[in-house]
């Protein structure tokens, strides 16, 4: 009696971690030439991150995704779908950011 014989097939569904968050939720390009990239951190943010797990990036890509209101340093708040690479860095931001950093020691 001979053994039947499985044909290996090997099974590729495309999963979500074969995607970035990139391709599935593609940043708008901005139109308003006055709109400013915001630079948020966690600690401001714990609605989105209450285990404070997250870095800046991840915290902003789940607001993305989950349509959450991000908090910036300058207080600003909004739910992010424009591209920052795109967008002149908020200058408020940017000094308490710099503040921070000297505080840090970094
Ligand atoms: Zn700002």
């Amino acid at each position: 009696m001979s053994t039947p014989v499985f044909e290996q097939t090997q099974v590729t569904n495309p999963t979500y971690d074969d995607f970035t968050i990139e391709d599935l939720f593609p940043y708008e390009e901005p139109t308003d030439k006055n709109t400013r990239a915001h630079i948020v951190n966690p600690p401001m943010n714990k609605h989105i991150d209450p285990k404070q797990e997250m870095n800046p990036q991840d915290i902003v890509d789940t607001a993305r995704l989950q349509r959450l209101e991000l908090v910036a340093l300058c207080g600003y708040k909004w739910v992010p779908k424009l591209n920052p690479d795109k967008l002149d860095v908020c200058p408020a931001c940017m000094k308490i950011a710099e503040q921070l950093m000297a505080e840090n020691g970094e």
